[in-house]
């Protein structure tokens, strides 16, 4: 027994089976034994595999354009080749019936055999023939990885341990019991999307996926941060108590669904949810949500060779929309970029230099316009359909917010001349989580019809921690002086300009940060379903007219050495 400790990033305790899953080069690689019986099954899928790859690339061949380099035919011919070399497919096949290695595994572990030999080599062309059998493996493994056996394998409940996953990778593993990942931070997409799953959690768990084995037995403690490996009875017996006393804990916490949300002082607040998909509307409304704060349009953007068209979208926000009405639905553009990259034309995107400062978010949609307004009506017919409101990531500059609304616009005279129905007063609003925004935030609300404060970019950018990087995990910090004011500037201005403004950063759904930011002024959350009752039961304990005076007073002294003191009061009982 042993245990290894990170960033707990979604609550609850599981004790189950882990199962391995390698990140390799651009593919996620599953590390699992097959049963004998099925030998001769896992060779004929990759065999499979490989035949669809060889008629892909054969097809990509005889569509080259005439003026295609001569080099391309022959790397493609070079990478066909290698798919018929029994050093390659032949060590593989055997890996299986001998090791009895999932496809996937028995495949990555010769192409990465093959690799180190090429790599020894000292003639620099033969050298970089190792990068086409990685390269090939890659096509079949990402082939595989659309194969029965392997989903069948990723809807196995069990706990996933990986170096790291990609938030569209993690969309593939709705099942997981739990997540145990040696990279990410609390806010990073991976963390979010697996609080979304409503599993335990744990990121920046250093060599956990060096260290567990597939198949080991697991408790993991997403509250605490922790996962015991091989857990001996008495660990077991510890852990099922807790288990048994967080569902009595649960449960007691279900009275507050139906509980208005009023402070100990009478300040009435409005708790929404975020959501990643329609399907979680209905997890918003069981935890008494009173309405979507934030969509993320762009999970049904990601793992697609082909983007949703307009009809598909229009489907899935009216779903969202029909499933919460009469509650509001805010719909954020968009988002893609940074650790979201969209498998299509995405990828110039995820090779920039800094894709977190790059082409993301509302920038990108500005530049793709055909894209943006295909959304845009999406979002508008669905509109009619109930209480939508349009949310734009990233804003930085005034005129992103000119150029948004003529967008929005000209999606309202298309579907004009066509006839069709929406919401011509839709609200339209900004999110404030570039320090410009919120230094600028008078004129932002003053354009906009209302403002959501994402903190978990704004964080990011203000501190210059990546978010998604436990390597300075230790210094992303909500409670910084800088990031402070930057909320509370963007508070004032929008109540300045009598303008509704919500947080829908993972801050929200922190009972103490949540204090902290009703002590701002801020009336209006939005969170992760999971988040809300605990939210809500600290605010009905909370007394915000004296925890406001006593914050303001603390911001004003400048004494700094106050505000940790000040934050460890408010440790909701
Ligand atoms: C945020 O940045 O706080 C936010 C809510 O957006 P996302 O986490 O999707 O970047
Ligand atoms: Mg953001």
């Amino acid at each position: 027994m042993f245990s290894l400790h990170g960033i707990g990033v979604s609550a609850g305790i599981v004790v189950a089976r882990a199962r391995l899953i390698e990140s390799g080069h651009q593919v996620d690689v599953p590390h699992y034994h097959i049963k004998a019986a099925e030998t001769e099954a896992e060779v004929a899928r990759l065999q499979a595999a490989m035949r669809e790859v060889q008629h892909e690339l054969q097809s990509v061949g005889s569509q080259l354009p005439d003026d295609a380099p001569p080099e391309a035919k022959a790397l493609l011919e070079v990478h066909a080749m290698l798919l018929d070399d029994p050093a390659f497919t032949g060590e593989a096949a055997q890996a299986i019936r001998q090791s009895r290695w999932c496809a996937e595994w028995a495949l990555s572990a010769q192409a990465a055999e093959l690799s180190a030999q090429f790599e020894a080599i000292e003639d620099e062309y033969l050298r970089e023939r190792g990068r086409d059998v990685q390269q090939v493996a890659d096509r079949v493994l990402r082939r595989l990885a659309g194969s029965p056996s392997a989903h069948a394998m990723a809807d196995e409940p069990a706990v996933i341990v990986a170096a790291d996953i990609a938030p569209a990778d993690m969309l593939q593993l709705r099942h997981a019991l739990g997540f145990v990942i040696d990279q990410g931070g609390v806010t990073s997409h991976t963390a979010i999307l697996a609080r979304g799953m409503n599993v335990p959690a744990l990121v920046g768990a250093g060599r956990a996926s060096e260290l567990i084995r597939d198949d080991d037995l697991v408790i993991l403690d997403g509250h605490r941060g922790v996962v015991v490996v091989a857990p001996d009875e008495a660990m077991l017996s510890e852990y099922r108590n807790l288990q048994a006393q967080e569902v009595l804990d649960r449960q007691r916490l279900l009275r507050l669904v139906h509980v208005p949300c009023v402070s100990l002082d009478g300040q009435a607040i409005e708790l929404q949810a975020n959501i990643e998909t329609p399907a979680e509307a209905s997890d918003a409304i069981a935890a008494g949500a009173q309405g979507i704060g934030l969509f993320r349009s762009e999970f049904l953007f990601l793992n697609r060779s082909r983007l949703p068209d307009e009809e598909e979208q229009y489907r899935a926000y009216r779903a969202a929309i029909e499933a919460m009405s009469p509650r509001p639905v805010t719909i954020r553009t968009l988002d893609v970029g940074a650790d979201k990259a969209l498998g299509v034309s995405g990828e110039d995107v995820h090779q920039a230099p800094n894709p977190a400062l790059g082409l993301r978010a509302i920038r990108f949609c500005l530049a793709e316009p055909s894209l943006f307004l295909t959304q845009l009506r999406a979002i508008l017919r669905a509109s009619a359909h109930g209480k939508a409101r349009i949310l734009i990531p990233m804003l930085a500059h005034a005129h992103e917010v000119e150029q948004s609304l003529m967008r929005i616009e000209q999606a309202k005279q298309q579907l004009r001349k066509q006839g069709l129905q929406f919401d011509e007063a839709i609200a339209i609003g900004g999110m404030v989580e570039v320090p410009a925004a919120a230094i600028c935030a008078v004129s932002f609300a003053k354009r906009l019809d209302f403002l959501s404060i994402g903190t978990n970019d704004l964080i990011q950018y203000t501190l210059a921690i990546d978010r998604a990087d436990h390597h300075v995990a230790s210094l992303y910090d909500p409670f910084h002086p800088a990031v402070l004011r930057l909320i509370q500037q963007t508070i004032r201005a929008a109540q300045r300009a009598a303008k509704p403004v919500a947080v829908c950063g993972e801050m929200a759904g922190e009972p103490r940060a949540a204090l902290l930011l009703a002590a701002m002024g801020l009336r209006q959350f939005s969170m992760h379903p999971a988040h809300l009752l605990p939210v809500k039961q600290a605010l009905l304990r909370a007394d915000l007219a004296s925890l406001s005076v006593r914050l303001q007073r603390v911001l004003a002294s400048e004494d700094f050495e106050r505000l940790p003191q000040f934050l460890a009061r408010l440790t909701p009982a």
